[in-house]
């Protein structure tokens, strides 16, 4: 199938959605995006199994632990994805979290204090799902885990310095702190990229990462029809990146198509939970 991620379209719904959801939140003048090659994160593998160009830090490729009892290389007898939803800024998918609940599917969402702050009914609604949903922090501004301002991710600005840094990860978790009344366990920043000044931080701060193995949407730039096909490779012990404030996305529909498949092939969907992550290290589209 053909690659959708950097046709034309694609990268004017890449364009679309960064004002919608970072250009507002961290202040960026809307028509200098415009020459903003790269859109939102982590949109930019535009080839897949090719490494994003140019950008600093990386990303963290993680899946989940195999399951307790379960001998090294050996199928588990149920398999388990964990789909993660981020949360970055802007709107929020009030249908994308009916269809999870109608469906029992659970989640673990990534957001961000600013969304948090502008999406009370859908707070309510992750609150009144426990057993469904378990949010985790994404930062407080949605800034990348890059030092320097002069840095950019996907157009994103890095944090002017560590200090600024630091208040990005503390802020994200106090705000998730005060929505649920149990501070994060995960972190992921904007971008899902990190620099090595931010990953000496972050372990000097006791923040564990949760990267991903699945990116099912590309930032939320793509045609329903291709992150169906990108959540439908799946395999167990997968960690699916998805977006929940991309509703005129194909987000969604991707989502409604391939997640009951999964089921009907027996998957499970589970939280990332407390155990660690296992890094991986090649890049699955
Ligand atoms: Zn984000």
């Amino acid at each position: 199938m053909a690659d959708l991620s950097d046709s034309p379209l694609a990268r004017v719904r890449r364009r679309r959605a960064w004002c919608l959801c970072v250009g507002s939140w961290v202040g960026l003048p809307v028509p200098g995006l415009a020459a903003v090659a790269q859109a939102a994160a982590p949109a930019a593998s535009a080839t897949p199994g090719a490494p994003p160009a140019s950008l600093p830090g990386r990303e963290l490729r993680h899946r989940l632990p195999p399951e307790a009892g379960t001998p090294a290389g050996a199928a588990a007898a149920a398999p388990r994805v964990a789909l993660t939803l981020d949360a970055c800024g802007g709107a929020s998918d009030a249908a994308l979290l009916d269809f999870l609940i109608r469906e029992r599917v659970a989640a673990t969402v990534f957001v961000t204090a600013r969304w948090l702050a502008g999406h009370a009914q859908s707070l309510r609604l992750l609150r009144a799902h426990p057993e469904l949903f378990e949010l985790q922090n994404h930062g407080e501004r949605h800034v990348p885990a890059v030092i320097g301002a002069q840095q950019r991710v996907y157009g994103l600005p890095g944090a002017a310095d560590l200090e600024a840094f630091r208040r990005e990860v503390r802020e994200g978790a106090r705000a998730v702190e005060a929505a649920t009344g149990q501070p994060p366990r995960w972190y992921r920043a904007a971008t899902a990229r990190y620099d090595e000044q931010a990953l000496s931080e972050l372990a000097r701060m006791g923040v564990r990462i949760a990267g991903y193995s699945v990116n099912a949407d590309a930032g939320g730039t793509l045609a329903a029809a291709e992150v169906a096909a990108r959540v439908g490779r799946a395999r167990d012990g997968d960690v699916i990146l998805a977006h929940l404030n991309r509703p005129a996305s194909g987000t969604r529909a991707g989502l409604e198509q391939a997640l009951p498949a999964l089921r009907r092939q027996g998957f499970s969907f589970v939280h990332l939970g407390a155990g660690e992550l296992v890094e991986i290290g090649v890049r699955q589209p």
